[in-house]
């Protein structure tokens, strides 16, 4: 547990990192930084010598001084200075982890984990939450961290978090209130061992709950099912699908169904396609599990708008729209933008891999889509997957996609920019690449207009 004696390490430098080490100085406590990055690479790294211990461009010995050390989640657990502290017997902690540790005892944590749609998620619980006058707060993956926030003083009731398989991979006593696992599909599997070690990451999230916490979790998803006897926490379901039993929301044609029914009409909501149902129940069994006035929550859900860079519609040009889905980094994201439309899709797609079968979206894309446009370092490795069974092209850019598609395009068709990869062979991160691709549509709108 957090002790202020004990001489903290910080394994990365990046936002959560920097966050906890203002809290441990906040504390009263000491703390070292190290990051593998020269000084030049890392944001704010003047102000952080000023302030702080810390070394840059590489890890060194000074870093297995410390008692503990809170790991970055962008740090793979198999590089040299991991298992090197590991033997030398010092504890690796997430700051997820820590921020739990120093939190205050009535603060309420609902923690958002799952491959797909945790930030829209956990954004639409902060939302009904704030919307019903409670004092929330949203961090983890999402915002600032989780250390960020005053959490150590009392006065916060709800902490809202976006909680990724890396920050769960070091916890040790963190126990949400509610926790709620949306889906398990493969995703990171560059970072982990096989797809197994990754779905025992995200149940790591229920762990410590017990009987008097809640899990919200998702009954179409095999992986979830199979795993049902681990959950100590009290159970609700959701499913995209009619009725089940065992289901507290279901489909009824368009309404979002509850077991008290209430109901929740999809044309009442902003966030359009069949995952965006599930997150919805998810997000309101979540929240109706510690306020307990489900027509209030529902009410609640009113003005949440869909986040930037998930199915976001940019524009229209000569009647072809343009939709910005740059987060979908993986397979099952796309298989869901692809049946968010009912109109035909010109789908743009490539980037940097990050390990998955794309084989597995064949029958999608041959059902949805009417041509796919692929860019970037997983061409070949597309190509390979759906030659002769989808029509297709491979182009240099990401411009290029955007121009052809346009050029292709008839009046009533979406282009949609879902890649199913990580950003990073082209674009500084996911938000970049969306940018890129909306300002590539405006371009083309201004030449439209001016012809
Ligand atoms: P995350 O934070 O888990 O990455 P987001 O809400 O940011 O989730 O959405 C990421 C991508 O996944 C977007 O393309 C979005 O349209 C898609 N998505 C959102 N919710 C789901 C879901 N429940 N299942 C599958 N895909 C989803």
């Amino acid at each position: 547990m957090f002790e202020i004696k004990k001489h903290y390490g910080i394994l990365g430098i990046a936002r959560s990192g920097v966050a906890a080490a203002q809290k441990i100085r906040e504390l009263g406590g000491e703390v070292f930084l190290s990051d593998i990055q020269e000084a030049a690479r890392v944001a704010g790294s003047a102000e952080l010598m000023g302030h702080y211990e810390c070394e840059f461009g590489g890890h060194t010995a000074r870093l297995l001084e410390c008692d503990e050390l809170i790991v970055s989640p962008g740090i793979p657990l198999s590089i040299p200075i991991v298992r090197e502290a590991l033997k030398k017997g010092i504890k690796l902690i997430s700051e997820i982890e820590f921020a739990y540790q120093i939190k205050a005892a009535d603060s309420k944590i609902i923690a958002v984990t799952g491959s797909n749609g945790k930030s829209t998620t956990a954004s639409l619980i902060h939302h009904i939450l704030s919307r019903i006058g409670k004092a929330s707060i949203l961090a983890g993956n999402i915002g600032d961290a989780f250390s960020g926030y005053p959490i150590h003083k009392p006065g916060i009731e709800y902490i809202v978090l976006e909680i990724s398989s890396f920050q769960l991979d070091l916890i040790e006593t963190f126990k949400p209130d509610v926790s709620v696992l949306l889906n398990i599909t493969p995703d990171h599997l560059n970072r982990y061992e096989s797809f197994g070690h990754y779905v025992a990451s995200k149940f790591r999230i229920l762990e410590n709950q017990t009987e008097q916490d809640f899990a919200i979790l998702n009954l179409d998803d095999d992986c979830i099912r199979k795993q049902l006897s681990q959950v100590k926490a009290m159970k609700s379901f959701f499913t995209e699908t009619s009725r089940k039993e065992q289901a507290n929301a279901w489909m009824e044609d368009v309404f979002i169904t509850f077991d008290d029914d209430t109901q929740l009409s999809i044309y009442d909501l902003s966030i359009k396609g069949p995952h965006n149902h599930t997150n919805a129940m998810a997000a309101i069994l979540a929240a109706d599990a510690l306020i307990q006035d489900r027509p209030r929550i529902i009410k609640a859900t009113t003005g949440f708008e869909p986040l930037s860079h998930r199915l976001e519609y940019v524009s229209t040009i000569n009647g072809v729209a343009f939709y910005n889905d740059s987060k979908a980094t993986n397979t099952d994201s796309v298989k869901y933008a692809l049946q968010s439309f009912d109109k035909p899709i010109r789908i743009i797609m490539g980037g940097s891999d990050k390990g998955e079968d794309f084989s597995v979206l064949t029958e999608s894309l041959s059902a949805n889509a009417v041509k796919v446009y692929i860019c970037g370092e997983t061409a070949d490795k597309m190509r390979q997957a759906w030659l002769g069974k989808v029509p297709l092209v491979c182009l240099p850019t990401l411009k290029d996609c955007v121009r052809q598609a346009f050029e292709e395009s008839l009046s009533g068709d979406n282009i949609v920019l879902s890649p199913a990869c990580a950003s990073y062979d082209q674009f500084r991160n996911f938000e970049h690449r969306g940018e890129s691709f909306k300002a590539m549509v405006k371009e083309l709108r201004l030449e439209y207009e001016k012809n």
